[in-house]
């Protein structure tokens, strides 16, 4: 990757930590069991019947400020698959679930986008019983997440080329190609399940959910990348991002 492209990848990735989100109303509702949001935003009746059975376990890294968040993708997984487990923590090397998946690193794919990364799309035929781990949070926090568990860095890593901006369209995402976790699980697994149809149907309680917040008065946010493009990000950019940017090529005319 040239050196212009890490240091815009950079910049943008640090985006990700200013949020320009508004909070949802917090009130005294009544709570799903299943999903535990209000029973009015609750989006399980867009689950699956039955849980989805994949030869692939997905473990999810979560970093423990992910889960304090209001919206969360993660769950989604965790309720649509039956192979899906949210592992909490910073740490994970004892975890017996990620005991077991370092000590085969043949069987293992990290999602990560490393420049050794391998694009999901060029695996050859993945098999069965293999884990595909996936680091959940923000760009910041998935990056320590990574850096702080060395055992990661042994696994082969593969990353993914969405097609289409995310869905998530009621959370600002730090650039166009930035998917929600669910997203980027359900497009990687889709993949590596070779069944097209898996990434619609893991994507459908997200598609409902923002549909129903839009319903009601929810602003769609376009991306950071989007808003500092067309003017309207309104927050104040951190000079040291800022001059980042700018020594990006393809973002010196934007800016001025
Ligand atoms: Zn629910």
């Amino acid at each position: 990757m040239p050196d212009s492209d890490k240091e815009l990848e950079s910049a943008l990735s640090e985006l990700s930590e200013i949020d320009t989100n508004e909070c949802i109303t917090c009130t005294k509702r009544s709570l799903c069991t299943r999903c535990k949001r209000p029973i009015n935003v609750c989006w399980c009746s867009h689950l699956p019947v039955d849980k989805i059975k994949t030869s692939t376990t997905v473990l999810i890294l979560q970093h423990p400020n992910e889960e304090k968040r209001n919206v969360r993708t993660a769950p989604m997984l965790e309720s649509a698959l039956e192979n899906c487990h949210i592992i909490r923590g910073r740490h994970f090397s004892r975890h017996p679930l990620l005991r077991d998946t370092f000590s085969n690193p043949e069987r293992s794919y990290v999602l990560y986008p490393a420049s050794d990364a391998i694009d999901v799309e060029d695996l050859v035929a993945v098999g069965r019983d293999y884990s595909l781990i996936v680091i959940d949070g923000t760009w910041n926090q998935a990056k320590s997440l990574y850096f702080g568990n060395k055992e990661l860095h042994s696994l082969k890593k593969v990353k993914i080329n969405p097609t289409h901006p995310s869905y998530y369209v009621i959370r600002t995402q730090p650039h166009n190609e930035c998917l929600s976790t669910v997203e980027s699980v359900a497009l990687a697994l889709s993949k590596m399940e070779r069944w097209p149809e898996l990434n619609s149907l893991l994507v459908k309680p997200l598609v409902a959910m923002c549909a129903f917040q839009i319903e009601h008065g929810a602003e769609k946010h376009d991306s950071k990348e989007e808003q500092i493009i067309s003017g309207t990000f309104k927050k104040k950019i951190p000079r040291k991002i800022e001059n980042r940017i700018r020594q990006c090529k393809d973002f010196k005319h934007l800016l001025g």
